[in-house]
């Protein structure tokens, strides 16, 4: 009885207090934060060290709630960090004094359908059909990956099935999306989620592993592949000697080894990279005049002589068909070009066996048929929906409801 009587006294004083959504700005530190709310920086001060690496964790635009009483005095902050995890200051209404802890969100997740037809986009008709911004932002990069929206005409279907946490009454942290269907030219193309949300076009996803047993996605797969495929050191290519155990040299006049490809060009001409990787020599060297070593991946090095000038440094990092030096003619040179080399695990190469083509070990993937959790289950529950039309859930943006304190416990219970 005295706990409802409690209860009742709290929301009655609670009435004329007013919840503010507020937005975090570029550059607002929270000790500024705590000065513009009056509240005392003593509280700053009280922050245990270890609580305080949180104070980075708000990001720029985060919407939060604040409440306030009549007279513009702040009762509580609530500052989410992450999507399960809040920022608490809050005023003791006896001694005045506020306090600073972290605390859970509460917040409820509920799933919800939607049917709509294709008015202007998916994207739009969402909003519409919804009010929910985050469902069709997440929408749109699902449908994008899979279907051509373009395509789409009007009155389309549109099904989707999304749980969303509700905090407050409104969308909170991200949707949820478990399926999706868009029926154009009366041909039904579904969407299925698995569990880490990623959209597949059937029931069935292929899952690509690399050698360490990884997840690897299409995208990183083209990437490491790439990383492997060397290109040329310049942009317009004349070979003028080729890499030999044994060849006749013309300024030694004997027979010498030819340990890597000339290439003719214009003194100045630009040398690239040939693949990513890490300088490892830059500098005068013998015979090779000014001459730049670049390690890269799977033990190769590539080595660039004869060089006018030389543009990078030892150490540096330096990207696929980067500019790291010009042609020249310095060391035993007799005239203009680059002497490109390739060496493999220390042992020299035939450079024009590896350029443009792949170093010949790719890395290896496996891939793996997984059947998508749930996916035939939720396809039926569409074609429920497509009989029998749900009343699409409206979310509330502009209305909020009240925030409660238990001051009791000195924990928040947020209304959803
Ligand atoms: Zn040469």
């Amino acid at each position: 009885m005295r706990l409802i009587s409690i209860f009742i006294s709290l929301i009655i004083s609670l009435q004329a207090a007013k919840v503010v959504e507020t937005r975090w700005l570029e550059g607002q530190v929270f000790s500024k934060y705590l000065e513009d709310r009056k509240v005392p920086l003593s509280l700053m001060n009280s922050i245990d060290d270890s609580d305080k690496q949180f104070l980075s964790e708000i990001q720029i635009g985060m919407k939060f709630f604040e409440l306030f009483d009549e007279s513009g005095q702040l009762l509580q902050a609530l500052i989410p960090i992450g999507e399960e995890m809040q920022i608490q200051i809050a005023r003791d209404k006896s001694s005045g004094k506020y306090s600073f802890d972290i605390i859970p969100i509460e917040f409820s997740k509920d799933e919800y359908k939607v049917v709509t037809q294709i008015e202007t986009n998916p994207h739009d008709d969402i909003i519409k059909a919804t009010n929910n911004r985050i469902l069709a932002n997440k929408i749109n990069s699902f449908l994008k990956e899979q279907v051509d929206c373009r395509k789409l005409k009007k009155s389309d279907t549109l099904a989707i099935i999304y749980a969303q946490k509700k905090r407050l009454g409104k969308p909170f942290g991200s949707t949820d999306l478990k399926i999706a269907m868009i029926e154009t030219g009366g041909k039904k193309r579904f969407i299925y989620a698995d569990e880490e949300g990623v959209p597949f076009t059937k029931t069935v996803k292929k899952i690509t592993y690399d050698s360490k047993g990884n997840r690897v996605t299409a995208a990183q797969i083209r990437k490491i592949k790439a990383s492997y495929i060397f290109g040329m050191p310049l942009r317009h290519i004349r070979i003028s000697s080729r890499f030999t155990y044994k060849r006749w040299h013309p300024i030694l006049h004997r027979y010498r080894p030819h340990l890597g490809v000339d290439f003719a060009a214009r003194r100045g001409t630009p040398l690239l990279a040939v693949n990513k990787g890490k300088v490892i020599f830059a500098g005068w060297k013998g015979g090779y005049g000014k001459v730049v070593k670049i390690r890269h991946r799977s033990g190769y090095v590539s080595l660039y002589a004869h060089q006018s000038r030389i543009k990078v440094k030892r150490g540096q990092s330096v990207k696929k068909g980067q500019i790291i030096g010009y042609v020249g003619s310095t060391g035993r040179s007799t005239g203009p070009h680059l002497h490109f080399g390739l060496y493999k695990r220390g042992k020299v190469i035939n450079p024009l066996k590896v350029l443009k083509k792949s170093s010949g070990k790719i890395a290896s993937f496996i891939t793996k048929r997984i059947e998508i959790k749930g996916a035939k289950e939720k396809r039926a529950k569409i074609m429920k929906m497509l009989k029998h039309p749900p009343i699409n859930y409206k979310w509330e943006y502009f209305k909020l409801n009240y925030t409660l304190i238990n001051e009791k416990k000195h924990y928040t219970k947020v209304k959803s």
